[in-house]
């Protein structure tokens, strides 16, 4: 059967540009379609507002620190919609970048709602289109538990528009969207406090990152409340009550919910087609992102495996590889996937956490560690430090993981995912020569055991 299309892809984000312009490039006819906004979550409300707003948010410790090196700096003070209204101006860039992308590998672009009605066809604006393979790559969305006062708070969506730029903040949650933004408000001069309902933030990274961030964020002006959730917000005026699990209360001007995305499922008209979700709502795929449904493929975030831009856009190379060329398949490695998280100090983790690294070879390890006042502190005299650690199977010298807080932390690991991708020893970082004066260095040059595990 002649079909309108060999692909139609849902969401043009991270994965659904990738694996439609690469699809097209390799002469498969393509469409994709867009409800929202082109280059997804990642470009609109992801990644990229929010390191250009990371950036902002550091100069107000950059012009204290420039004083020791001689820079008399007075700042006129901070103006939320210059760089609110500059992120987003860069964002409109960004998306026109895209929709050039798409038009010029010869992509059609519907934007609209697009819902399955059978395995072959998607219904989109009030049309019909037919396509051989259907690839779903819709992403993510906030996730807000339900609790009384729930429709008082905000989530990282909304953060990225705000009227008004608050003077108190709590954020609630303890993964990479919450320390990202207790981070930014901070520093961008809010009176911030972040609350986790466990006894230490950022389950699932290795445990001395955890708790050396616990030691910094506070330096940076984020007050941390662990071991507690909140029960109930009231409004008064603009202002919200936040009634604490702990039976604290405590007043700001904005809350902004950080607990998780969850797959974007919903009104997708998935049981048209009878593909299967999981439990959370994930479609679910196997090694070749196919689902139980032969001709429907889903890569990224709405299969909610690692919910990260460069995983989709990987997930969607394979995609356009192995369906539209005779290349040898390719399978995405989630094994030692790098990432870092913009939290200041930064985090770059690669490779197994010391709990990962111990249940499978306990007794087998060295741990090297190492922390440090960073060089330029030495003059600004500003109270922060810097954390490494390198993880090492003691009778092959593999290093199994490495995991850094500080400057530019993200910016060395993903070198270091290399170095452990190829399965790096011990000795050959210290075989390397390290350039000097860096960070960097000191991962060639952690030469005594900090102890054995
Ligand atoms: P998305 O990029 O979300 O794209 C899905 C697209 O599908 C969207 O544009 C959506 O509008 C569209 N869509 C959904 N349903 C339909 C429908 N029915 N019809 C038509 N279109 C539809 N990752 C990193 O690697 N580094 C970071 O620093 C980072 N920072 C982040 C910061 C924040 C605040 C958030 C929220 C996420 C961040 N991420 C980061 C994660 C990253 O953004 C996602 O992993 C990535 O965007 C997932 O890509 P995707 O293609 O699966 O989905
Ligand atoms: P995460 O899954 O990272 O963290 C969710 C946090 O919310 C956890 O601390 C979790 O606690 C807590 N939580 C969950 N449910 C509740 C609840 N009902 N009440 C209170 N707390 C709750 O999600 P994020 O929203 O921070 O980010 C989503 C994903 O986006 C990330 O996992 C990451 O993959 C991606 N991302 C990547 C970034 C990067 O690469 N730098 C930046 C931002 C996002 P607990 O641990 O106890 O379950």
């Amino acid at each position: 059967m002649a079909y309108d299309y060999d692909l139609y892809v849902i969401g043009a984000g991270s994965g659904g540009v990738r694996a439609s312009r690469i699809s097209a490039n390799y002469g498969a006819r393509v469409a994709v379609a867009e409800s929202t906004y082109l280059g997804g979550t990642c470009v609109n409300v992801g990644c990229v507002p929010k390191k250009l707003f990371v950036y902002g948010s550091h100069f107000h410790e950059d012009f204290e620190d420039a004083a020791a090196y001689g820079w008399a700096v007075n700042p006129q003070g901070f103006d939320w919609p210059t760089l609110r209204d500059n992120k987003t101006a860069e964002i409109q860039r960004l998306n026109g970048i895209y929709a050039n992308l798409l038009s010029s590998a010869g992509v059609d672009l519907h934007e609209g709602h697009a819902q399955l009605v059978d395995a072959h066809t998607v219904s989109i604006n009030g049309q019909t289109h037919s396509a051989d393979k259907i690839l779903i790559a819709t992403g993510s969305w906030p996730s807000v538990p339900d609790f009384p006062g729930r429709e008082h708070v905000i989530t990282s969506n909304e953060a990225f528009y705000l009227p008004e730029f608050p003077q108190r903040v709590l954020v609630v949650g303890g993964g990479y969207i919450a320390v990202e933004f207790a981070g930014i408000f901070a520093g961008l001069g809010a009176d911030t406090t972040l609350a986790y309902r466990g006894p230490l933030f950022l389950r699932g990274f290795d445990d001395s990152v955890r708790a050396f961030v616990a030691e910094e964020l506070p330096k940076k002006n984020v007050n941390l409340r662990f071991g507690t959730n909140v029960e109930r917000i009231e409004l008064q005026g603009e202002q919200r009550q936040v009634h604490l699990t702990d039976g604290t209360a405590l007043e700001t001007d904005l809350v902004l919910y950080a607990t998780g995305r969850k797959p974007n499922t919903a009104n997708l008209g998935l049981e048209n087609a009878g593909v299967a979700l999981g439990e959370g709502g994930q479609v679910l795929v196997d090694e070749d992102y196919r689902t139980n449904v032969d001709n429907i493929y889903a890569i990224g975030d709405v299969t909610d495996r690692i919910q990260l831009t460069p995983v989709a856009i990987e997930e969607g190379m394979c995609i356009a590889n192995n369906l539209f060329t005779d290349r040898p398949k390719k399978r995405l490695n989630y094994d030692n996937v790098a990432t870092a998280v913009f939290c200041q100090p930064n985090i770059g983790t690669v490779g197994v956490t010391e709990s990962q690294a111990t249940d499978q070879f306990a007794g087998d390890l060295d741990i090297y560690e190492s922390s440090y006042k960073p060089m330029k502190h030495t003059l600004s005299g500003r109270d922060e430090r810097s954390f490494m650690k390198m993880i090492v199977r003691r009778s092959s010298g593999v290093v199994l993981g490495i995991h850094m807080v500080g400057p530019d932390a993200g910016e060395i690991m993903q070198g270091m995912s290399v170095a452990i991708g190829a399965g790096a020893t011990k000795t050959q970082f210290d075989e390397t020569v390290g350039i000097h004066p860096t960070a960097a260095e000191e991962l060639v040059t952690l030469r005594e055991v900090t102890r054995q595990a």
